[in-house]
C-alpha cells in the first residue's frame, strides 16, 4: 500500500483499519454505489476483513444495498456499534436522519457526521474501509476527500464522453489533495440481450479503459449494464453474494484484488 516510505500524513488514520478506500464519481447514477457494495463483497470474498463507510449525503443507498436499517446501538459512551450486513460492517448517514428528512446539509454538519461515522464507530480491525462517497466535485467532495484519511480512491465511469470528463474532474480532486488514484472502472460498459445473446455498447464502450491510459492509471475492470445486478442490488443482496460463482461476482472479485 501507499505510504510507507512517503511523507507522514498529517491527517490521523482510523485506529485498527489499515486503508481507507474512496469510490467515487464525477456524477451521480453511474453505479458508484452498486460498484462500492460489490467491491466491497468482493474483498470480503478475497479474504479480507472490511467495513462500508457510506457518506453520500445526497442519497444513502448502502442501507437499501446491504439490507439493513435500524438505529445503530452504542456500545460504550458515544461509539456505535456498526450494523452487519452481509458479513461486513456498515455504517451510512442513511441510519443517523430519518427517512423524510431533507438532506439540507451544511459544511460542518457533513464534516461533524463524516466524523463521527469514522472515529465514533467501532470499527474493530479493518483490512479495508470503503467509503461511497458523494457523487461529484464540489466543495463537500473536496473537503471529504481532505479530511478522512483515504489511502487511495476508485474512480466509477459510464463509458460516456460526459461521464468521462466528470471522471477526469474526479481524478483532479484527489490530486489536489495528494490521494493517489487506484485506477477506474467502467460500468454500463456493455449490455448482453438475455435472449439472442447478442452484445450492445449502449452507453459506448471502452472510453474508460482509454481514458485511464491516457491518464497513466491503471484500468480495474469493466462490469456490463445487467439486468441481475440491478434486481439483486435492490433486494438487498448485491450480485457478488446473491451469485457468487457467477462471471459478474468473478469481475467484482477481480476488481477489488486490484484495488
Ligand atoms: P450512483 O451511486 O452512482 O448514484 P447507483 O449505484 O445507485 O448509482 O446505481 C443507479 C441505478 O443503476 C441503481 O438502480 C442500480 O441498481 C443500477 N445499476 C448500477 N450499475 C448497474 C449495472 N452494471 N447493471 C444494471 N444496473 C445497474
Amino acid at each position: 500500500g501507499p505510504g510507507a516510505a512517503g511523507p507522514r500524513p498529517a491527517k490521523a488514520g482510523v485506529p485498527g483499519v489499515t486503508h481507507i478506500i474512496a469510490v467515487a464519481s464525477g456524477k451521480g447514477g453511474v453505479g458508484k454505489s452498486t460498484t462500492t457494495a460489490n467491491i466491497a463483497l468482493g474483498m470480503k470474498a478475497n479474504g479480507l476483513r472490511v467495513g462500508v463507510l457510506d457518506a453520500d449525503i445526497y442519497g444513502p443507498s448502502v442501507p437499501r444495498l446491504f439490507g439493513v436499517s435500524g438505529r445503530p446501538e452504542p456500545v460504550e459512551g458515544r461509539i456505535l456499534k456498526p450494523l452487519d450486513g452481509h458479513g461486513i460492517k456498515v455504517m451510512s448517514i442513511g441510519f443517523m436522519v430519518e427517512e423524510d428528512t431533507p438532506m439540507i446539509w451544511r459544511g460542518p454538519m457533513v464534516m461533524s457526521a463524516l466524523t463521527q461515522m469514522l472515529r465514533e464507530v467501532a470499527w474493530g480491525e479493518l483490512d479495508a474501509l470503503v467509503v461511497d462517497m458523494p457523487p461529484g466535485t464540489g466543495d463537500a467532495q473536496l473537503t471529504m476527500a481532505q479530511q478522512v484519511p483515504l489511502s487511495g480512491a476508485v474512480i466509477v465511469s459510464t463509458p460516456q464522453d460526459l461521464a468521462l470528463i466528470d471522471a477526469r474532474k474526479g481524478l483532479n480532486m484527489f490530486r489536489r489533495v495528494d490521494v493517489p488514484v487506484l485506477g477506474i472502472v467502467e460500468n454500463m460498459s456493455y449490455f448482453i440481450a438475455p435472449d439472442t445473446g447478442k452484445r450492445y455498447d449502449i452507453f459506448g464502450h471502452g472510453g474508460a479503459r482509454a481514458e485511464a491510459d491516457k491518464l497513466g492509471i491503471p484500468f480495474l475492470g469493466e462490469v456490463p449494464l445487467d439486468m441481475d445486478i440491478r434486481i439483486n442490488s435492490d433486494a438487498g443482496t448485491p450480485i457478488v453474494v446473491a451469485d457468487p460463482a457467477g462471471a459478474h461476482a468473478a469481475v467484482y472479485r477481480d476488481i477489488a484484488a486490484r484495488v
